[in-house]
């Protein structure tokens, strides 16, 4: 039997532990890896730091490896990556796929109510592209956004390996979206691009509630002239009132006493049937054979 080309990861913002929410990812893309034989990494994305809080990387790693979730090379960490996302925003600036927009808050909002735009989300409005109409100094202080161009109007169609065929207009829910914040922070999209590719990654494995950012990352993908690997968004986990897991709703963390009990959880999420074992390593050779989603 031939092994498939496969790099996987799993890629934590230290924000805090994992809860049973996040563990669910990390399983998912373990076994994902280790089921096609492919490699498993671990990026720790700490590009946000104000939002990082110190020493959750090392505690993840606790909690990973006391569920036998071990990478298969070096963990590595996006602050130490600065200036690769610089390169990439040169090319990009380079290739005219970016423009300074020093818009405040105010600004924007201004802008929108005089255009009467519609709020397109729960999470933000849609840029109203003032600052590309009327290109700013770049040298100015502001944000860089990603310029997207008219043929996005067409929605971004994209393969999902469990949710099947997807698609997004940009253009529409997006718009020019932010890829350096005016503080100077890296944005997520392409941080995130730029390590998939620098890790040859070939398959996403993340939590459903990420979905909506996978046509951006492609289009940047596209954009930088970089490889698009496979996606898989696995189910979210909710808590009693139906609310996703997260730090927001308090989810506890992880308790790394007792794996097994935390790892049958974790596959009752993702479907997988009930296992007995009576070590992580024989469990996890289990639920290896019972992933269903190989050759995909
Ligand atoms: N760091 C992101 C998070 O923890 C995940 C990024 C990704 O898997 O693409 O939500
Ligand atoms: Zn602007």
């Amino acid at each position: 039997m031939s092994a498939v080309h496969y790099i996987g990861r799993f890629a934590p913002s230290p924000t805090g532990p994992l809860h049973e929410g996040s563990l669910v990812t990390a399983l998912a893309s373990w076994l994902d890896a280790k089921a096609h034989q492919g490699q498993w990494l671990i990026r720790i994305e700490d590009v946000d730091q104000p939002r990082c809080i110190a020493g959750a990387d090392e505690f993840i790693l606790r909690q990973l490896s006391a569920c036998g979730l071990i990478a298969d090379a070096d963990v590595t960490y996006q602050s130490k990556r600065f200036s690769y996302y610089e390169k990439a925003l040169q090319q990009m600036q380079r290739l005219q796929w970016v423009y300074k927009c020093t818009c405040s808050r105010a600004d924007i909002a201004r802008a929108r109510q005089q255009n009467e735009q519609e709020r397109v989300s729960h999470h933000h409005w849609v840029y109203p592209g003032t600052c590309r109409l009327v290109p700013k100094n770049i040298t100015a202080e502001g944000a860089w956004r990603a310029a997207l161009p008219e043929t996005l109007k067409h929605p971004w169609q994209w393969h999902d390996r469990r949710l099947g065929k997807q698609q997004q207009c940009l253009p529409e829910s997006v718009g020019d979206f932010v890829v350096r914040r005016a503080d100077g922070l890296w944005a997520y999209q392409l941080a995130v691009v730029v390590d998939d590719a620098a890790q040859g990654i070939t398959h996403v494995v993340r939590g459903e509630d990420l979905a909506d950012n996978t046509a951006r990352q492609q289009w940047l993908q596209q954009v930088l002239s970089l490889p698009t690997p496979y996606y898989l968004h696995t189910p979210l986990v909710c808590n009693a009132q139906g609310q996703k897991l997260s730090k927001q709703t308090l989810a506890p963390a992880v308790k790394i006493t007792q794996p097994l009990s935390v790892l049958k959880n974790a596959a009752k999420h993702l479907g997988l049937p009930n296992m007995e074992a009576a070590t992580v390593s024989d469990w996890l050779n289990q639920a290896v054979l019972a992933w269903p989603y190989v050759r995909q």
